[in-house]
């Protein structure tokens, strides 16, 4: 049976007068990975500072781990990986392994301390994140693509059930994206955690994640990849080729042919 993690419904949200969510309704099973995408300005970290409780919906009902008016309290329970905009200041003032204890330490009561099993759970994301290596490095000397695994190990390290990335590949190189994408991927099937991830990477996404949803204010498309690939309205909206690069259902989008029946694929 599947376990409800998020329910949305009929959401709307304005900034002044100007709608940019507009009745948004969906709903998020355990161990789901999906692909939040949709053009610039489309509401995608919006939608996110809502389901975080950052925003107040204007209109809509969102209930988390089926409770829907508990939802600072139920932080604890969700790895949070916001957009990265730069590399940080080379002088910030913390290593790795102390970042990294901010995600165990924002979950404690006063006095704050790391007990041997909080430097066992720190250990084991640097080690899930292959940077056990640098445990002592000040993060601020680190290449972008490192400085974000630090904080997907930040994000990951009090076991959360549930896990919102925001473009989180925006500063990698196409190497350490697609081993970031297959790390989230390991994450997601052996442990079950629920995964939410904002992407640009349209083209990607379908290998790694279970699901789509696309929103341009408004829930264009939610569903499998599966579903994306054979639906005509999901046609008429972005064309056949652009239909097929995105599902990734077919070795390469050069192989798709448009004579053949799409459920033979
Ligand atoms: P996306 O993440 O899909 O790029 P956003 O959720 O950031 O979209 O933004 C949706 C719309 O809301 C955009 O038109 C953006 O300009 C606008 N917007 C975002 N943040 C604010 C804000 N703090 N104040 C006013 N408008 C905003």
């Amino acid at each position: 049976m599947s376990v409800n993690i998020l329910t949305v419904e009929n959401l709307h949200f304005c900034y002044n007068s100007s709608e940019v969510i507009s009745d948004i309704s969906f709903s998020v099973s355990r161990g789901d990975y999906i692909g939040l995408v949709g053009p610039n300005g489309s509401g995608k970290t919006t939608l996110i500072k809502i389901i975080l409780g950052l925003l107040k919906p204007y209109r809509g009902i969102l209930t988390l781990f089926g409770d829907d008016s508990k939802i600072f309290s139920q932080w604890n329970r969700i790895g949070y990986l916001p957009q990265m905009v730069s590399s940080m200041n080379p002088r910030f003032p913390a290593t790795v392994r102390e970042v990294v204890a901010m995600g165990l330490l924002s979950g404690k009561g006063f006095p704050k301390y790391l007990n041997r099993a909080d430097r066992m759970a720190i250990d084991r994301a640097l080690e899930l994140l292959d940077i056990r290596q640098l445990k002592k490095t000040p993060i601020g000397e680190l290449s972008g693509g490192q400085q974000q695994r630090v904080l997907v190990a930040r994000a990951i390290v009090n076991c959360p059930e549930f896990i919102i990335l925001d473009e989180p590949t925006a500063a990698l190189d196409p190497e350490t994206r697609d081993r970031f994408f297959a790390l989230l991927r390991n994450i997601n099937r052996e442990r079950q955690v629920t995964i939410i991830m904002v992407t640009h990477d349209i083209g990607n996404i379908g290998q790694y994640a279970s699901k789509l949803l696309y929103i341009d204010k408004k829930i264009i498309f939610y569903g499998s990849f599966g579903d994306f690939c054979i639906s005509s309205e999901i046609t008429q909206f972005f064309g056949e080729y652009a239909q097929h690069v995105i599902c990734h259902r077919h070795n390469s989008a050069s192989d798709y042919n448009p004579l053949r029946n799409h459920g033979t694929y």
